[in-house]
């Protein structure tokens, strides 16, 4: 099969290619945005610092997480789920960026997902040697909504799998701005992020 891929006349430095169905990379989507979302993800973590948080099997996460918006993702020795208040500060997470929001919506819409609101935006800062192993994004309550994950800074590779923890992944480049966007039948796909380099 040939993926699927369009420039987009207005901006060459975008590109859209479908690697599966409904995972959707949008190359350099948000590069007009970048200045921006860096500047807000700075005030974010002034309010809600990043931190290492622990699974309930008691590993410490080398990837360093905060949160914006009504809800935050948050592990501990309890287990996983999304929570309105950040036990770091005891207060709720910063709101969210409208740009993040406008993002977002743009993204989910040109992958095909239609009137997306995104009520949470978990934000993950990697560091050389860090790595984010598969997983299942399966904590949220609404599995109708795509997830929207957007990179900025370091080159990463993005490991894609498929339904089972033991299929096959596809590692795919991530560079700045780019933007991916996996939802429907590909919604719970396995996926994660090889050690940085
Ligand atoms: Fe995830």
């Amino acid at each position: 099969m040939t993926p699927t891929l369009f420039h987009d006349l207005e901006n060459p430095s975008q590109q859209t290619i479908a690697l599966a169905t409904g995972v959707t990379m949008l190359k350099g989507f948000a590069l007009v945005d970048a200045e921006l979302l860096l500047e807000q993800v700075r005030e974010i973590a002034a309010i809600s610092p990043f931190r290492h948080m622990v699974t309930p099997g008691g590993f410490g996460m080398s990837v360093g997480l905060t949160n914006c918006g009504r809800l935050g993702w948050v592990a501990d020795r309890s287990g996983y789920r999304y929570d309105p208040v950040d036990p770091a500060t005891g207060r709720a997470w910063p709101s969210m960026p409208a740009v993040f929001e406008r993002l977002a919506r743009n993204a989910a819409d040109e992958a095909g997902f239609a009137n997306f609101t995104p009520d949470a935006c978990l934000v993950n800062r990697y560091e050389p040697e860090v790595r984010l192993t598969l997983h299942q994004d399966k904590n949220e309550r609404d599995y109708d909504a795509p997830i929207v994950s957007v990179s900025l800074g370091l080159s990463a590779r993005f490991l894609l799998g498929g339904l089972k923890r033991s299929d096959r992944t596809k590692s795919v480049p991530l560079i700045h701005v780019d933007v991916q966007v996996w939802g429907g039948p590909s919604r719970l796909r396995f996926h994660g992020v090889a050690p940085i380099r």
